[in-house]
C-alpha cells in the first residue's frame, strides 16, 4: 500500500533543502512509518544546529500573525526559517485546516522558508516522539531557526514548549491575561514575554501585571533551574503583529536567550532533557505495540515474555498522557536530585540521551538499548 521509501535519497534531497523531500519525511513523521528508524539514524548526525523557538499562548492571542511576522524578519535577515505547526489534538487529517490557519500565504513560495503543520493524535505518545523528529527534518534541512507553534488548547502548549530551546509565551490585553496564563501554568515556562495587540487598550496594565508576576516567580525559578543556568531574566515586550511592530525587537531578544542559553550551559540541558524524553517516548511506544500484540486470553501465564512486558506496560500506559512531552525526562531527573542518587534507569536514560545528542546512536536504537534493561 505504502510506497517503498528511499531513505538515502530521501535524506539526501532533504539536506539540498528541497521542500518536497522535507514534505515527505515529515508525512512518513506524522504516518509513523517504518521507514522512520532508517530516518531517524540517517538524519540524527545533521541535526542540532537550528535554533528551535517555541510559540506559546491562548487561542486569538497572535501566535499565527506573530510567526508570520517573524519568518518575514528572518528573511530579512537572510536566514532560513522553518515553521512547524503541531496540533496534538488533532488526527493526522487535519493537513488542511492547520494549512489555512498558519498565516504564511506570503512565504508559500519563498524557497528560504518551510512550512508544515503536524497533527499527532492517534499515535501513542505521538507528540513526544514526532515533534522532535520532525524538528530532525526542518533542521537537517539547514533551517536556521524554526518556529514551533501550537495549534489547540491546553496542557499541550505546555508540553510543546518543552521542545524548545527558547519558548515565547503571547498574551494579549484583555485575553489570555496574565492571571489566566499564570493558571495555564505558562508564566514558568516563557524565555521571552510578548504582549501582542498592544494597539489595544490595557496592554500597559497586562505588562505590568505580568512583570509583577514574573517578579514573584523569579526566586522558585532560579532554585528550581540550579546554579548553573540562572540569571536570565525573561523581558517582556510589546508587539502589534497584524503591523509587524516590535517583531525586530523580539528577534533581538530571542537571539539573546540564545546566546545566554549557550553560555549558561541551559542549552545543552534542556536538548539532553529533550533527546530523554524523545527516546523514552519512543520505548514506551514499542511498549504499546508489543502490548496489542499480546494475545487476549490463553496465553500461558507469565510464561511470554509478551506476558511481563504486558502488565508492565499497562503500567506505564496509564499515565502515558501524563509523563509524556516534556515530564518524562524530568520526572526521572527529578527522582535524582531528590537525592537518592539516580537510579540506575534515570542514568542510562542520559547516557542515551547524550550519545543521541552526540549523533552516535539514534533515538530508536536508544529506545531499544533502554527497553533491553528492563
Ligand atoms: P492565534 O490563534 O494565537 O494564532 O491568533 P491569530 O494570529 O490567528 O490572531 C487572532 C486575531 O487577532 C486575528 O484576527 C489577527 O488578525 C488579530 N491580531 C493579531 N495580532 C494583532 C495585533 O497586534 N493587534 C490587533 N488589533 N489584532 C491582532
Amino acid at each position: 500500500m505504502a510506497r517503498p521509501v528511499d531513505v538515502a535519497d530521501l535524506v539526501g534531497r532533504a539536506r539540498e533543502g528541497q521542500p518536497r523531500a522535507v514534505a515527505r519525511l515529515i508525512s512518513l513523521v506524522e504516518d509513523a512509518s517504518p521507514a522512520l528508524r532508517e530516518v531517524a539514524a540517517a538524519l540524527n548526525p545533521h541535526a542540532g544546529r537550528a535554533h528551535v523557538v517555541g510559540l506559546t499562548g491562548a487561542p486569538g492571542v497572535g501566535k499565527s500573525t506573530t510567526t508570520a511576522a517573524l519568518v518575514a524578519q528572518y528573511r530579512r535577515q537572510g536566514l532560513r526559517v522553518g515553521v512547524l505547526a503541531v496540533d496534538p489534538s488533532s488526527p493526522f487529517t487535519g493537513g488542511a485546516l492547520l494549512g489555512d490557519r498558519v498565516r504564511m500565504q506570503d512565504h508559500a513560495t519563498d524557497p528560504g522558508v518551510f512550512i508544515r503543520s503536524m497533527a499527532t493524535r492517534g499515535h501513542l505518545g505521538g507528540l513526544a516522539w514526532a515533534t522532535p523528529q520532525a524538528l530532525r527534518v526542518l533542521d537537517a534541512a539547514g533551517c536556521d531557526v524554526v518556529l514551533v507553534e501550537t495549534v489547540g488548547v491546553g496542557q499541550s502548549e505546555v508540553e510543546v514548549a518543552g521542545l524548545a530551546d527558547t519558548t515565547v509565551v503571547l498574551l494579549a490585553p484583555g485575553m489570555g491575561d496574565a492571571i489566566q496564563a499564570a493558571k495555564a501554568g505558562i508564566l514558568e515556562i516563557g524565555d521571552v514575554y510578548v504582549v501582542n495587540k498592544a494597539d489595544r487598550e490595557g496592554a500597559d496594565i497586562t505588562a505590568r501585571e505580568l512583570r509583577a508576576m514574573l517578579a514573584l516567580g523569579a526566586d522558585v525559578r532560579d532554585e528550581r533551574a540550579g546554579g548553573a543556568v540562572a540569571g536570565w531574566r525573561p523581558p517582556i515586550l510589546k508587539t502589534v503583529a497584524s503591523r509587524a511592530e516590535g517583531i525586530a525587537e523580539v528577534v533581538e531578544a530571542l537571539a539573546a536567550h540564545r546566546e545566554w542559553a549557550v553560555a549558561a550551559g541551559d542549552l545543552v540541558q534542556r536538548r539532553r532533557r529533550r533527546a530523554a524524553d524523545e527516546v523514552l517516548a519512543l520505548a514506551l511506544a514499542t511498549v504499546g505495540t508489543r502490548l496489542r500484540a499480546v494475545p487476549p486470553e490463553g496465553a500461558p501465564p507469565g510464561g511470554t515474555a509478551g506476558g511481563s512486558a504486558g502488565s508492565e506496560a499497562q503500567g506505564l500506559g496509564g499515565s502515558t498522557g501524563a509523563r509524556l512531552g516534556g515530564t518524562a525526562g524530568a520526572r526521572l531527573g527529578g527522582s535524582e536530585e531528590q537525592g537518592s542518587g539516580g537510579t540506575a534507569g534515570a542514568r542510562l536514560l542520559d547516557a542515551l540521551a547524550d550519545e543521541v545528542l552526540a549523533g552516535t546512536t539514534d533515538p530508536y536504537s536508544a529506545a531499544d538499548t533502554l527497553l533491553t534493561h528492563l
